[in-house]
């Protein structure tokens, strides 16, 4: 580490389940091996950082004081000792939610690292973004290319990297019919990926205003959520991919009467209800049902080259690193109809 570099550093720390977050000083981490040090720019504050700050993950007592924030893009300040492969000081690089997995199990070997049973997550088992510094093992640090928006680009590295590789598990092409169910960011990001993709898109929310929003960046077709909107996508053209981003069972039933044959049906939202499905359905329409969990490591070179020549303008809010607490207590009233994102510069 650089002699440059202050040993003391502002973070927002939570000190406990249902604590407010402490903006407070703290010890700059210092990387070691196969780590390198990022000087934070941006930090997208997201709904997760809201469940995790009241206590809704249940994670264990030890795992406190944290600091949470998984959407950071900074650049590298310092590179531990023995960091072959790591990126040159000043390079830009994003800090997602994905941590680090084995790199040694038949999903990390195969390219599917996000469905590593031992991985660990930025803002849960490590420090995230919510400070000026934080640490970034070399094998999970992903370059932003320039063409991405310090502060604007934040969001990409959680909702937008969801949304994106929820489209490319269901192989989406040019001229099929996507239905996205819920339009809050993630939905957001599906609209105009899978619109940029070429695809017809079929929104279904039961929100007003995030269905105008959806209209305005591309959907084709708007409806309300109902016991009749999967009828209405059907009666439409019916969906050949649905992609659920709404945290409810009760989308199961849309989804199951708005799809075509042989459809593609992607879980997203966390929904821990289970929900009513018919293996004989699934016999008769030779559907897919398949989960996806945020990306890979390639799907966020690739969405974030993508990103960089296709503009995703979606609203966002800055706010200091100070403000991150009252920033959740907005989300969580609701009052927050874009991101938020901290701007380090503020
Ligand atoms: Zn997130
Ligand atoms: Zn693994």
């Amino acid at each position: 580490m650089t002699d440059a570099l202050p040993t003391r550093m502002m973070a927002a720390v939570c000190d406990g389940p249902g604590t407010a977050l402490d903006l407070r000083e703290v010890d700059t981490p210092v990387p070691g091996s196969g780590e390198v040090l990022v000087k934070l720019e941006s930090c997208g504050v997201c709904h997760s950082d809201l469940h995790l700050r009241d206590g809704e993950e249940n994670l264990p007592d030890a795992f406190y004081p944290v600091i949470f924030g998984h959407e950071g893009i900074g650049r590298v300040v310092a590179i531990g000792a023995d960091s072959p492969g790591a990126p040159d000081l000043g390079t830009r690089v994003g800090l997602p939610w994905l941590y680090d997995t084995c790199l040694a199990c038949k999903p990390c070997r195969s390219g599917w690292e996000t469905f590593c049973t031992s991985q660990t997550a930025r803002g849960v088992q490590h420090n995230g973004a919510f400070a000026e510094y934080a640490i970034s093992p070399v094998a999970f640090t992903i370059p932003v290319p320039d063409g991405i928006d310090v502060v604007k680009g934040a969001p990409l590295l959680c909702a937008g990297l969801t949304a994106w590789s929820a489209l490319a598990r269901a192989e989406v092409q040019p001229g099929q019919n996507v239905l996205i169910v819920g339009a809050g960011g993630l939905g957001q990001y599906a609209v105009m990926i899978a619109k940029a993709r070429g695809a017809q898109v079929f929104v279904v929310d039961r929100d007003a205003a995030k269905l105008k929003t959806a209209k305005a960046l591309g959907a084709d077709h708007i409806i309300p959520a109902g016991p009749k909107a999967g009828a209405q996508v059907k009666a439409a053209g019916g969906a050949d991919v649905a992609l659920n981003f709404a945290p409810s069972p009760a989308v199961w039933d849309t989804i199951r009467d708005a799809v075509n044959p042989m459809s593609a049906v992607v879980a997203v939202a966390m929904v821990h209800e289970l929900v009513d499905l018919s293996l004989m359905w699934l016999i008769d329409g030779g559907h897919r049902v398949f989960g996806s969990s945020v990306g890979t490591r390639q799907a966020m070179i690739d969405f974030l080259d993508f990103a960089a020549r296709h503009p995703l303008p979606i609203d966002i809010e800055t706010l200091p690193l100070a403000g991150v607490d009252e920033a959740l207590n907005r989300l969580k009233r609701g009052e927050v109809t874009g991101r938020l994102c901290i701007d380090f510069s503020l």
